[in-house]
């Protein structure tokens, strides 16, 4: 192995940074090359590329976003796409191919393997959490980090102000951004992809939730975390749809992309380096189509298939502890 390709691609995500550089230093030390090509699989159809090296990368793992962009190419998707990225990897004497993403992107290397023969390399980045296969993705801790901070800050102003808030946060089709932060924040109710598929709540139950806590308390600051894509209209929609009901301000908050960006935490910047350095391993041992991951805490790879195809379950424990903490209409009973 002379030269790796690498892209970052898809949504961004805390930490890809902390990747890349690792990819690079540790490719580095085996007297590898490092060429990024930018914007995602977009690059590798326009042969937008750059070589690089230690000192284009050492300064970089404090910073989100991604120093070599990403972005999503819908012309990648077609067989003549993969087929073309293929003839310009090779074209470029490209020995492997590393691609941090999330589930989109990794759909994209499978397609790739298709027309293409060298060794695939997976490395998870995605605020959402949503890979199977690994414990955390890159990218997570430092989104749940700044819906947190957010969510302190709506609590100071839901208790001043006697009102509810409705905090829409990311996470596509998994709840892992929004029960970590619900439950770093005490929000008295969360909605997650994981409870709405099963038992989706209505407007009739959150009120009684609403009305039930806030007369357990006798205080109305009540704040509520929804998951993106769980309510039609989303938190906009919903906070309506209480105040119509409820005789007090309800106000939405959506949190949006603050949650791609920012400092990336420790956490996100060991576990970027941790993959990073692994991913380069993974190529040295002759492995593909494998996604790097850290299982319990140790490394581990898991075919690229198996990444999305398995779906990764979010902890009933979680789940239970934070839902038991706000179970207030058994209280209710009970004093009666
Ligand atoms: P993420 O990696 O964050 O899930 P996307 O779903 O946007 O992001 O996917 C990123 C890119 O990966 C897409 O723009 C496309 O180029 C490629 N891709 C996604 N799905 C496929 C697919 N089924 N086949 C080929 N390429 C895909």
């Amino acid at each position: 192995i002379n030269r790796i390709a690498i892209i970052t691609s898809g949504g961004d995500a805390p930490g890809m940074n902390a990747a890349l550089r690792a990819v690079v230093l540790a490719a580095e030390n085996y007297g590898i090359e490092v060429m990024g090509f930018r914007h995602g699989y977009e690059g590798l159809l326009t042969n937008d590329f750059v070589k690089l090296d230690r000192e284009d990368v050492e300064h970089i793992l404090q910073y989100s976003g991604t120093i070599i962009k990403s972005a999503r190419s819908e012309r990648f998707k077609s067989e003549e796409g993969g087929r073309e990225a293929a003839t310009n990897l090779d074209a470029h004497q490209i020995d492997a191919f590393i691609v941090i993403g999330g589930d989109g992107s990794f759909r994209g290397a499978e397609h790739l393997a298709n027309f293409w023969k060298g060794p695939i390399i997976g490395i998870p980045g995605t605020i959402d959490n949503d890979l199977f296969g690994t414990d955390n993705t890159i990218g997570y801790d430092t989104a749940v980090e700044t819906a947190m901070d957010a969510l302190d800050k709506i609590r100071d102003t839901a208790e001043a102000m006697d009102r509810v808030f409705i905090v829409e946060v990311m996470g596509r089709n998994a709840g892992y951004i929004g029960i970590s932060s619900a439950m770093a924040c005490g929000a008295e109710r969360m909605i997650l992809p994981e409870l709405q598929k099963d038992k989706p709540l209505t407007v009739d139950a959150l009120v009684k939730h609403i009305e039930s806590v806030q007369r357990v308390r006798g205080d109305s600051s009540y704040v509520m975390v929804l998951c993106e894509n769980q309510w039609p209209g989303g938190a906009v929609r919903l906070a309506e749809q209480l105040e119509d009901r409820l005789n007090l301000p309800c106000r939405p908050c959506l949190l949006g992309h603050v949650q791609r960006g920012g400092r990336p935490t420790a956490m996100d910047r060991i576990l970027g380096t941790r993959l990073g350095v692994h991913a380069v391993e993974l190529v040295r041992q002759g492995k593909t189509a494998v996604m790097a991951g850290v299982t319990a805490n140790e490394l581990s790879e898991t075919p690229l298939i198996d990444t999305w195809t398995k779906r990764k379950k979010l902890s009933e424990e979680l789940i239970n502890i934070q839902q038991s903490l706000f179970n207030p209409i058994k209280k209710d009973r009970n004093k009666s």
